[in-house]
């Protein structure tokens, strides 16, 4: 069996919000439209995806859905107007179809499992026709004037989804002598006569209307593709005259010190310069110009704040941080578990997310001729 799935996309609808119809609204970073187009691309079962838009919408589908569809040589998408209803729509989709069955879609329901769509296609070889719904598990009332009227029994009771499947050409016959306040395509088939089995529907199919729905699908869209950023950092700096170092918020006893704008913490500035890399957003420089006086002698904890609170504020939370310090001496193994607890309480996280560590550049350049200090860092940044 061949099948077609038509997405029914003519609609006008700006409830959600926006000045656009809400199917070429974006949804973390893709439009809906493209979204459900989506879920059948990835479906073996489809061989051809028959999209119904608004004759108004044509450049508007061009700009913002087309160059986001998969290139697949196996599968036809074909794009065509659809009119003023959502009956007169999808006739115009069945029309344009090839499969000997149909799954009709809702373009604003972009989150369908594939599992659901799989149960309808499953379903089409015992009966004409099938579709996705949910049980009432709510109480039902009746209500006018703000009050309810009537309690209605839930009984066998059903919220209707999409993907509704048919047999194309009994589906074309019912629509010959549908009637016209019909809700849905199992509407048009059931006055037909057509049986028509329900399959079970998902919570996460939801239809977008309003602007909650837009905040709900990103959410769920979020927890199923966790956004991840990673960012490293390198510093370096000179040996000079002291008797102390300052690495990774922990000061080490040194025949020397090293010199720097600030406290020259090499370790805490590399980190910090991870977290910026991992934002976007430059580097300690930009953030703390080393022309302004203000900084000299600063603490390099205040840098590492800052570089946190900013990822804070953009929804982050840190995967891990790892720090390698590159250095001749001092010997770092015998504070490396202090360093990293230092570093652990500044970023608010667990030590177990952070690691210090050491290496020798085995006596090879600039470290090896103990003229300073080098550290890299990579940190991750996931969204909290
Ligand atoms: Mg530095």
């Amino acid at each position: 069996m061949s099948f077609t799935a038509i997405i029914v996309a003519a609609g006008r609808g700006t409830r959600a919000g926006g000045s656009l119809p809400k199917q070429y609204r974006m949804l973390a970073g893709r439009t809906v439209l493209a979204r459900t187009i989506d879920l059948f691309a990835r479906n073996d079962a489809v061989r051809q995806i028959v999209v119904v838009i608004h004759p108004e919408d044509t450049a508007l589908f061009d700009r913002l859905v087309r160059p986001a569809l998969p290139d697949d040589p196996g599968r036809d998408i074909i794009v065509v107007a659809g009119g003023e209803t959502r009956g007169f729509s999808v006739r115009a989709g069945l029309h344009a179809s090839t499969g000997t069955r149909v799954l009709i879609h809702d373009a604003a329901r972009p989150l369908c499992p594939p599992a659901v769509i799989e149960r309808v296609v499953a379903a089409l070889d015992h009966a004409p026709g099938a579709a996705p719904g949910l049980p009432v598990t709510d109480a039902l009332w009746r209500g006018s004037a703000e009050r309810v009227a009537q309690i209605q029994p839930r009984d066998g009771l059903f919220r209707a989804q999409t993907p509704q499947g048919f047999d194309r050409r009994a589906l074309l016959r019912a629509y010959d002598s549908a009637p016209a306040d019909a809700a849905d395509d199992v509407a048009i088939a059931r006055a037909a006569g057509l049986d028509v089995r329900i399959v079970e529907g998902a919570e996460d199919n939801l239809k977008i209307t309003g602007p909650d729905d837009f905040a709900r699908a990103e959410k769920l869209l979020r927890g199923a593709q966790v956004d991840i950023r990673v960012g490293n950092g390198f510093d370096v700096h000179r040996f000079g005259p002291g008797d102390a170092v300052m690495l990774c918020g922990v000061e080490v006893p040194h025949a020397r010190g090293l010199q720097g704008h600030s406290d020259a913490d090499v370790g805490m500035h590399a980190v910090t310069d991870a977290i910026y890399g991992a934002l976007g957003q430059g580097d300690i420089g930009r953030h703390f110009p080393p022309s302004d006086p203000q900084w000299k002698g600063a603490a390099s904890q205040i840098f590492l704040r800052h570089a946190v609170a900013l990822a804070t504020s953009q929804g982050f939370t840190f995967g891990n941080a790892d720090c390698t310090l590159i250095c001749e001496a001092p010997k770092i193994a015998p504070h490396a578990e202090a360093m990293r607890r230092k570093m652990a309480e500044l970023m608010n996280i667990a030590p177990d997310r952070v690691s210090v560590k050491a290496t020798t550049s085995e006596r090879l350049g600039f470290t090896g001729r103990e003229e300073g200090i080098a550290a890299l860092a990579t940190v991750a940044l996931v969204q909290a």
